[in-house]
Formats: C-alpha cells, sequence, structure tokens
C-alpha cells in the first residue's frame, strides 16, 4: 500500500503543504512542498515493497507497453548518451572504471566505454533490460548489493541519469555511493527532470528537483558541484527538460547539517512561470521544443 511520508527528504522537517495533484495512467498522484525548504515530493508514496516489484517488471510495460526495449527508448538512450558523453568530455579527460547505476539497455556504458576505454559495470533491476544490457558484452547486476559481492574495487565515475527522482532517501543513498564506491577523486554524473519545465509528476517520481533542491542535496551527501546544465537535448532544442550535474566528493567533510541547509523560495511561482514558458515556446517553435524520436 502506499505510504505517507513523514519527514522531508532532504531537510527533515514535517510541514509540508499540497503542491500539486494529478491523475498519471489511472493513479492519483499527490506531490506536497516542504515548508522548510522547498523541496518537492510525493506523499503518499508507493511502499519500499510496491517499488521493488515495479521496478523488477512493471515499470517498463506501465510506461512504454513492453517489457523490452523498443526502438523508440533505444533512440531516446542513444541521443542522451551523446548529450551526457559530450557534456563529460569537456571536463573530465579519462578515468578507468565507471559505473552506471540504471544503466537500463546499456547505453550509456557502452558509448562512454568506447569513448574512454574505461571497465563498464551497470546496475539494472529490470530483467528484460538487463538481459539485454549484457547481450552488448557489458557486466550487468540486478541491484549494488549483488555487485558490491563481486566488484571491490571503487569506481572513478558513477552516472545515475534519470534515477535518483525514483530514489526515496536521496542524501542517504549518494552518501552511501561516495562512502562505498566512489573514489576520493571520482566523479558523480546526474541527469534528473527540471521541476521547472518537465512535467516530472510521474507516480515512480518520489522527488521533483529544482536547481537549487538538487545542490542541497548533492551538498548534504557530501559533494560539491563541478558543473551544471540545464537543457533539453535529446528531445528539445530550447526547453530545459533536464539538469545535468556533474560533482565530486568534498575533501573536507565538516557537517552539512538541516539548519545549513539554503531554503527555495517562490518554488510554486517558477513553477507556474516556467510551464508557462514552455507551453508559449511549444506553440510558437513546436519543432525546436519537442523533437519525436
Ligand atoms: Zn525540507
Amino acid at each position: 500500500m502506499s505510504e505517507n511520508v513523514i519527514r522531508c527528504p532532504l531537510c527533515g522537517a514535517s510541514q509540508s503543504s499540497l503542491f500539486d495533484r494529478r491523475k498519471f495512467r489511472g493513479e492519483l498522484v499527490t506531490n506536497r512542498i516542504c515548508s522548510r525548504c522547498g523541496l518537492v515530493y510525493q506523499s503518499p508514496r508507493p511502499s519500499d515493497q510496491q517499488l521493488a516489484s515495479f521496478y523488477e517488471s512493471e515499470y517498463r510495460q506501465v510506461y512504454q507497453g513492453s517489457q523490452g526495449p523498443t526502438q523508440k527508448d533505444l533512440a531516446t538512450q542513444a541521443g542522451r548518451a551523446d548529450a551526457l558523453l559530450d557534456f563529460v568530455q569537456l571536463r573530465v579527460r579519462n578515468f578507468a572504471r565507471h559505473l552506471d547505476i540504471g544503466c537500463s539497455a546499456g547505453t550509456l556504458l557502452g558509448r562512454f566505454r568506447g569513448h574512454y576505454g574505461c571497465q563498464a559495470i551497470g546496475v539494472e533491476p529490470g530483467k528484460a533490460y538487463r538481459v539485454y544490457a549484457r547481450g552488448q558484452g557489458l557486466t550487468i547486476y540486478p541491484s549494488l548489493d549483488a555487485m558490491r559481492a563481486k566488484e571491490t574495487e571503487p569506481f572513478d565515475l558513477i552516472s545515475l541519469a534519470h534515477v535518483l527522482e525514483h530514489l526515496p532517501d536521496p542524501v542517504a543513498y549518494l552518501a552511501r555511493l561516495r562512502e562505498a564506491f566512489l573514489m576520493p577523486s571520482g566523479w558523480l554524473l546526474l541527469e534528473v527532470p527540471n521541476l521547472y519545465a518537465h512535467d516530472c509528476f510521474e507516480i515512480a517520481h518520489l522527488v521533483s528537483y529544482s536547481e537549487h533542491t538538487l545542490g542541497q542535496v548533492l551538498q548534504k551527501a557530501g559533494f560539491g558541484l563541478a558543473a551544471v546544465q540545464k537543457h533539453g537535448q535529446p528531445r528539445s532544442k530550447i526547453l530545459p527538460l533536464y539538469l545535468t550535474i556533474l560533482a565530486s566528493p568534498r575533501s573536507e567533510l565538516s557537517r552539512f547539517g538541516e539548519d545549513q541547509i539554503q531554503p527555495e523560495r517562490f518554488v510554486g511561482m517558477k513553477r507556474d512561470f516556467g510551464m508557462f514558458r514552455r507551453w508559449v515556446m511549444q506553440r510558437f517553435f513546436p519543432r525546436q521544443a519537442w523533437i519525436s524520436v
């Protein structure tokens, strides 16, 4: 059954107010905004057990009507992998080991391996996708715990493309990645939908990030930001649908307590303005605003 989120996933406050409520593919999806820090998160949300079984099999069925990769999905992943490689290769010259969490068909791993010649390891809970990615000659595990038993060396790059918004406790998750799996000199690559341009409020999206709240989550998890990009690739030439961030572990891990979180203000107004801008762009520049795959 779905459960109420008692504390804000970023600052821990219990006060929140209704931000958005809508039907998504037959399910009622309710998002609330934290009264203290301005983070937007789904509550009530599906339970951990529901989420686990959802990602093992139903997720792809619900989202694309098929459990395995479709041509459309593979084309989108290829476009996204190209854009992410462009973003990273400007900033990171070389590295040896890459872990992609939620690696899907393995397209991003394949692109990075082709460019950097690095070892490519993936984690993917969806069975049909895991089988497909293994067919590309990649090493894929169903979970981080399963991977940990086999892969003992830390990674130079850990990427999560369109994954973080699906996780109920992003701060603890990223802190664990930093402590257990990432080299101190390593990189974290993230991409999430942008609350101020993307529809965002899907049943599987547990947290909806702005550039500000994502930055706060990273700081609290012990990361410093190296680069941020707002863009629409591969789906739009002009709308900032996605936030892409490159971060690295902070060397000085002074405690980043809940009282140090910088709240975000006027989140509702920014969302309304962003969605209005999107509507205008789609109306007057439809071919630049949305590129069909
Ligand atoms: Zn909060």
